[in-house]
This record gives C-alpha cells, sequence and structure tokens, in this order.
C-alpha cells in the first residue's frame, strides 16, 4: 500500500479534477496533506437553547419542529424567498432562506430539524435567515455537534469538506504514521495520532478536542525543532579569524562598553576564532548598542585580513551605519565601503574594483548587496542588521556558499569556506520564542543599555490635546530638542510595488505628507521636514541628513524611520493614530527617542476606545522592557500576526498558538534536543516516520526560500 503522503486525494470518492484543483490550492494533494487540513475554527453547536432564552444577535443550534408547510414566493427574478415557521417548547420562529427553493423540498410540516444561525429578536418575535438545518439522522452532522469550520476556497463547501475529511480518515484508518517515537508521547502524555486525527476533525466534547490540539501543538514545535536542530547540527568548518585583542579596539572607543556589549563580543569572537562557521543572532533591544558589538567583529575581521559586509533593510540605516562605523573605524585603519541599490552602474563598478584589489575591509549596503551580481573576494564575515526584516531566505543566502546555483551571488571567500554569519534584532522575542524561531542559530543578548538612558516617559492622549502637543513641540525645539511625528496610512491601499521593493512596505504617505503640511502652518518658526518610502533615496538621504546635522526641528514621517534610526539629539515621539500599530512597532517607535542624554517622552495620540486599542496604549505607559512587551504583545496578537510567516520565513505554523504555548514549546524543544543527541541524524528505525517528516519539512522550507 502506498504511503499516505502519496496517495492522491483524487481516490477519494466524491473527489474529482475540479475539487482536486480547488483543494490544490490549500495546498491539499495527498491523503496526508487532507487529514491534516486542520479547522480554522469550531462552532460548538453541542449545546440546544431553548428559543425563548436566545438574546438577539446570538448565534445558536435550536431544536425546532416545523410549524406549517415551507411557501415558495417569488419576489423578482433572482430572488426567490422560502419561508415558514417553527417551533419548540417555548417560542416560535420564523425562518427564512433565500435563493434556496430546494429547501422546500427537504423541510415538510411536523418534522423536526436542528437549526443554527444567528438569531434576530425583536419583541416577541425570533427569526432565523438562512441558516444551517439537519435532522439528526444525518450521517456528517453539522449541527447538534461541535463543529469544525475550514478554510474555503471558490469551489469547495464546509459540508463537503467534512464529509471528504470523513472519507479520507477511514481510509487510513490503520495507517497513519505516528511521528513522535512512543516513549515520548507516553512521557509528555499526548494523544495518539491516529486518534488525535480523528479527534481534531470529529471533536466527541470539548476535552478531547483539547488534547488533540495539544498534541498537535506538541508535534509542530518538535518537529520544528527538530529541523532547526539537525541543521544546526552541521556545524561546518570556518574561515579562522584569530582572537585579536580587544583592548586596542575598545581604548578608542568615545565611550565605555557595557558588561553586556563585552560578553557578546567575547561569544561571537570566540566563534570567530573557532574554525568554525559562526552562526550566531544578536538580540538587544532598541538603543543597546549593537552597532559597538559588530564595529568589534568587523575590526577582528580587518585584523585577520579579511573582509566584511554589513546589510541593513534600509537606505536609511545603510548610510547611518556607514557613517557611525567609519567614524568608529577609520580611526583604526578599517577601510569602510558603501554600496546602495540607487548607486549609478558605474559606482558599482568602481566598488567592485575596490573590492577585487582588497582596497575595502566593511563593505554596508542594502540587500543591493545581494542582488547585484557583486563578487566578494576575502569575504569572512556577513552582519545582518534588523534581521527580522529580513527572511531566513536571504539569511540562508548570506551564509550559502556551495549551494547557491548562482554563484555571482553568493559571497565566496577565497578558500571556498562559507564566511561567518551574524545577524542583529532589535525586536525583542520572547525568549522561549527564540529559542524556537532561532533554534538554528546560537544567541547572544544585549539586556543592559548603555549607562545614563533614563526610561522613556510615555502618555497617551485623544486628539483634543493637540494644541498642548504643539505647545510641548514648541518648548522642546526652544531647548535645541528635535521632535518626531510618524503617521500610519489612513486608507487601506494596497502596498504598489516600487514602495514594497527595496524597502519592505511602507505605508500610504498621504498621511504623513498632509501631517507635516498642517504643522508647518501652525509652527511657522519650526523647520518641518517629511520623510516616507516613495521618496528617492537621495531625496531620503538629504532629509535624514539634515536631521542628523540638526538643521530640522520636526521630522513626520511614515513607518520608515522605525528600525534603526539613531538620532540622539530627538526628545520627542508623537505617534498619531497610536492604535493602529503593534505593541511591538509601537515599541520599536519609542526606541528612536531617549538614545541621547536628554530628558524625552513618547506621546500615543488614539481616539480610538476599542478594548484592544486600550491594553495596547496601557502596556506602552507601563513598561519600556522590550521584553515585556514582546510578551504582551505575543499574548494579544498571537503569533501568527507577531511573526508573519513572510517575516520570519519559517514554514507557517498551523495549530501552534505559541503565546499561549509556551509549556509546550518547552517540551517540544526539549524533547527535541533529547532526541537528537540520542540519534543525531535520525536514522534509528523507530525514527523513520519522523525523519521523513522532517525532511518534508525542510524541502517545503527550502521551496519557500526561492
Ligand atoms: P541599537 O542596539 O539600537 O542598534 P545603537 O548601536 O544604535 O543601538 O546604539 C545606540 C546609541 O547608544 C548610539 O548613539 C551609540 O553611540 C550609543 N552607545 C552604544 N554603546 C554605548 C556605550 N557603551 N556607552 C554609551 N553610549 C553607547
Ligand atoms: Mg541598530
Amino acid at each position: 500500500m502506498s504511503s499516505i503522503y502519496c496517495r492522491d486525494i483524487r481516490n477519494i470518492r466524491g473527489i474529482g479534477e475540479k475539487r482536486a484543483q480547488a483543494l490544490g490550492k490549500l495546498g491539499v494533494f495527498s491523503l496526508f496533506d487532507l487529514i491534516s487540513y486542520f479547522p480554522r475554527r469550531y462552532e460548538d453547536r453541542s449545546r440546544l437553547k431553548p428559543i425563548a432564552l436566545v438574546q438577539n444577535g446570538e448565534t445558536v443550534c435550536i431544536q425546532a419542529v416545523c410549524a406549517e408547510e415551507p411557501r415558495l414566493s417569488r419576489i423578482r427574478r433572482g430572488l426567490d424567498i422560502v419561508r415558514f415557521r417553527a417551533f419548540d417548547d417555548t417560542a416560535q420562529v420564523s425562518i427564512t432562506f433565500f435563493n434556496q427553493p430546494y429547501v422546500r423540498n427537504q423541510i415538510h410540516r411536523g418534522d423536526s430539524f436542528r437549526f443554527f444561525g444567528k438569531m434576530e429578536v425583536r419583541g416577541s418575535l425570533h427569526s432565523l435567515t438562512n441558516p444551517v438545518f439537519e435532522s439528526e439522522s444525518v450521517p456528517f452532522s453539522s449541527t447538534g455537534t461541535i463543529v469544525p469550520v475550514y478554510r474555503l476556497r471558490a469551489g469547495l463547501q464546509q459540508r463537503f469538506l467534512r464529509q471528504s475529511i470523513r472519507l479520507g480518515l477511514d481510509a487510513c484508518r490503520d495507517d497513519i504514521p505516528d511521528l513522535l517515537p512512543e516513549g515520548i508521547r507516553l512521557a509528555y502524555g499526548l494523544m495518539d495520532a491516529a486518534r488525535a486525527y480523528e479527534a481534531v476533525h470529529f471533536p466527541e466534547d470539548l476535552a478531547s478536542l483539547a488534547q488533540a490540539r495539544r498534541r498537535f501543538v506538541f508535534e509542530e514545535l518538535f518537529l520544528l525543532s527538530c529541523a532547526l536542530g539537525m541543521r544546526r547540527q552541521k556545524s561546518r568548518e570556518g574561515i579562522l579569524l584569530p582572537m585579536p585583542d580587544f583592548s586596542v579596539f575598545y581604548d578608542s572607543l568615545p565611550f565605555r562598553p557595557t558588561d553586556a556589549q563585552l560578553r557578546a563580543v567575547r561569544e561571537a569572537a570566540s566563534d570567530l576564532s573557532s574554525g568554525c562557521q559562526m552562526n550566531r543572532l544578536l538580540q538587544g533591544d532598541v538603543g543597546s548598542g549593537k552597532t559597538l558589538v559588530a564595529a568589534a567583529l568587523v575590526w577582528q575581521c580587518r585584523q585577520a585580513g579579511c573582509l566584511a559586509l554589513m546589510m541593513a533593510p534600509t537606505q536609511i540605516l545603510a548610510q547611518q551605519h556607514y557613517q557611525t562605523l567609519s567614524a568608529l573605524l577609520e580611526p583604526l585603519g578599517v577601510r569602510v565601503g558603501l554600496l546602495t541599490g540607487a548607486m549609478k552602474a558605474k559606482e558599482k563598478r568602481e566598488v567592485q574594483t575596490q573590492l577585487d584589489s582588497g582596497a575595502l575591509d566593511l563593505l554596508i549596503g542594502t540587500h543591493a548587496l545581494l542582488c547585484e551580481g557583486l563578487h566578494y573576494p576575502g569575504l569572512a564575515l556577513t552582519i545582518t542588521d534588523e534581521q527580522h526584516r529580513f527572511g531566513v531566505d536571504q539569511r540562508a543566502k548570506l551564509a550559502t556558499s556551495e549551494e547557491s546555483a548562482d554563484k555571482s551571488r553568493s559571497f565566496l571567500p577565497g578558500e571556498g569556506l562559507s564566511p561567518h554569519v551574524y545577524v542583529m534584532s532589535a525586536t525583542p522575542i520572547p525568549r522561549t520564542l527564540a529559542l524556537i524561531i532561532y533554534g538554528d542559530l546560537d544567541v547572544s543578548i544585549l539586556d543592559e543599555l548603555p549607562p545614563g538612558r533614563q526610561a522613556v516617559d510615555t502618555f497617551c492622549v485623544d486628539s483634543r490635546y493637540r494644541v498642548r502637543l504643539l505647545a510641548f513641540i514648541r518648548k522642546l525645539c526652544a531647548e535645541g530638542r528635535q521632535v518626531f511625528v510618524v503617521c500610519p496610512k489612513v486608507e487601506e491601499e494596497e502596498f504598489s510595488e516600487s514602495v514594497v521593493s527595496a524597502e519592505g512596505p511602507d505605508l500610504s504617505p498621504a498621511s504623513a505628507v498632509e501631517e507635516a503640511e498642517r504643522l508647518r502652518r501652525e509652527l511657522p518658526e519650526l523647520q518641518i521636514a517629511c520623510i516616507h518610502g516613495r521618496m528617492k533615496p537621495v531625496e531620503k538621504d538629504a532629509v535624514m541628513q539634515a536631521v542628523l546635522n540638526g538643521n530640522t526641528d520636526v521630522l513626520v514621517s511614515t513607518t520608515v524611520i522605525e528600525v534603526g534610526v539613531d538620532v540622539p539629539n530627538a526628545s520627542l515621539m508623537i505617534i498619531e493614530n497610536a492604535e493602529r500599530f503593534g505593541l511591538s512597532q509601537l515599541h520599536q517607535l519609542r526606541g528612536r527617542v531617549g538614545r541621547g542624554s536628554h530628558k524625552s517622552y513618547c506621546v500615543l495620540v488614539t481616539d480610538s476606545d476599542s478594548d484592544d486599542a486600550r491594553s495596547r496604549m496601557k502596556i506602552m505607559c507601563g513598561t519600556t522592557d522590550g521584553f515585556r512587551i514582546a510578551e504582551e504583545d505575543l499574548r494579544l496578537r498571537g503569533p501568527g500576526d507577531f511573526f508573519g510567516a513572510r517575516q520570519h520565513g519559517l514554514p507557517e505554523m498551523h495549530v501552534a498558538d505559541l503565546g499561549a504555548d509556551t509549556e509546550t514549546l518547552m517540551c517540544a524543544k526539549q524533547a527535541a534536543d533529547r532526541l537528537l543527541l540520542e540519534d543525531p541524524g535520525l536514522l534509528r528505525d523507530e525514527h523513520a516516520v519522523l525523519h521523513r517528516r522532517v525532511k518534508m519539512m525542510t524541502e517545503k522550507w527550502n521551496g519557500t526560500l526561492n
């Protein structure tokens, strides 16, 4: 018998070419895909409610007897109505179906049915429109039980999916391979695969559903941990960059590194000098001083006569790194270059010439670094800033040598060894989640801010405070400070190609442009500038330069300044329509101020009084701890939004609600690590299913990388 991974869904009764195609669009091709197509949610129709107790707008399941023959009336061409009354012991309900004339043949006077739908109550009149209905005897019950609701595509219906999955499950009843080794299953008290698949699609009660769900959450995280763990095991030979005497570097700095910075440098530097390839993540809250750590590593690289690359997600940031790192490193003899997508072909060729002749030690750029067909002789270290902005795919490109088909795109170090990879992220990720998301990386953490930083005072106001806010802006600018104003897009609008391209999606600039104009009228004595993602790179550079030089008092922007911009003189961040931002984004934005020694403020402006918005504002006003905020964010939004699959580049999580399942997450990770210690290649017979599934996952993954 062929395995359920290969058996085509067209072998299932009722699935023909057309539906198979529709299912294919959902990623369902094999029998295994079908039974793994989990419900998006469930409706609890297991409890029947007496009609009289149902409230207006409530979605319920009732059981009622049809009081009369349904009447069909044709209101006009294309609009049929079937209507009848039904009742239970407590009340009567009027039931209406639009454009389902066949209902008349299915429901007759005196029949008892369960109806599921949203009840409208006006006085003593109850009515249901287009309810789901069923008599008790139907086989694929969609009322009177806990009913799975699947994500659909055109050409598919809930009932069809339920039925197909039923047949699918029956077809492989004794044949569902369990990837979890029995020992692990028992140790963590998890349901076996066959029962879990049954319960996730056809739950008998909420308890068994919860158990099934727990098993799949565990399974998913376990698989991911195994896959990442196996990646990490493959520690490859790396370019040896001897440990330098860092005191030379530290002595040249204008300030003393924090202990956290010293530790982070030590960790990475010993990787670099180990002879194995480094794959390390530096996690540090905004303003924790990641750039300095990067500079130290670049210096180490240069001491060995090798080239380092640094990739930033935006032009602005690349430019800024260029300035900061030149200032830090050029006095030490490190030659720094800049390459951006905006440069002319001729300029790029010049950079290549410099690279070829060994005239550069560090090249900074946007991901133009990856795309311009450049090659990098002597490359030993790649640093990616604000890693969360790039996907795993780009990270993989940075680390690639022999795997890349297109050699010109990869970074080939002289001796054919892969360069070291260092990624830096300011998105605080709850530690547990980081273990999974970055399971293939070693992690350093900057958990300390440079001294002298004051917490940013955060307030939440509504738009009536505008006058007072203007006065506040005036006051701070009179003291010589600078102000950021961030505006989200106001209207839903498709991202245009040009905007999405180089710098990631930017919000519609309209609101920022308008706000800047308004402020120019209201504060004519101040220099007000505006920056957004649709401006040309040279224009952006000019605006940012004016901000850094102190020539601009107020910078109004879309979220382009979210990542990394460092203007220590800025002491007020105003976020308009703050309710439109997620917590982590608000935290990032707030991190743009409070970077110098000046007392700094963040004002969240919102007129929203939704509970959700309120709780976000409250958290923001209550803490500046990025990790706490990240945890709250995860809790409020769930991981799907927290890390869009596109952002972290990992396979989409189907079941795991990483926020709520920290416990399960830790268990799964622990179990995977232990197992890989015993059987690193998952080569034992009893791990065959697991091995196969890990391979499937990795393949899917590699598929999404291209
Ligand atoms: P981030 O981690 O957000 O990238 P940066 O590297 O931009 O942070 O550093 C933020 C600011 O703190 C910069 O102005 C930098 O010069 C300053 N800084 C970094 N390290 C220290 C330190 N040890 N002491 C004082 N200031 C520091
Ligand atoms: Mg930074």
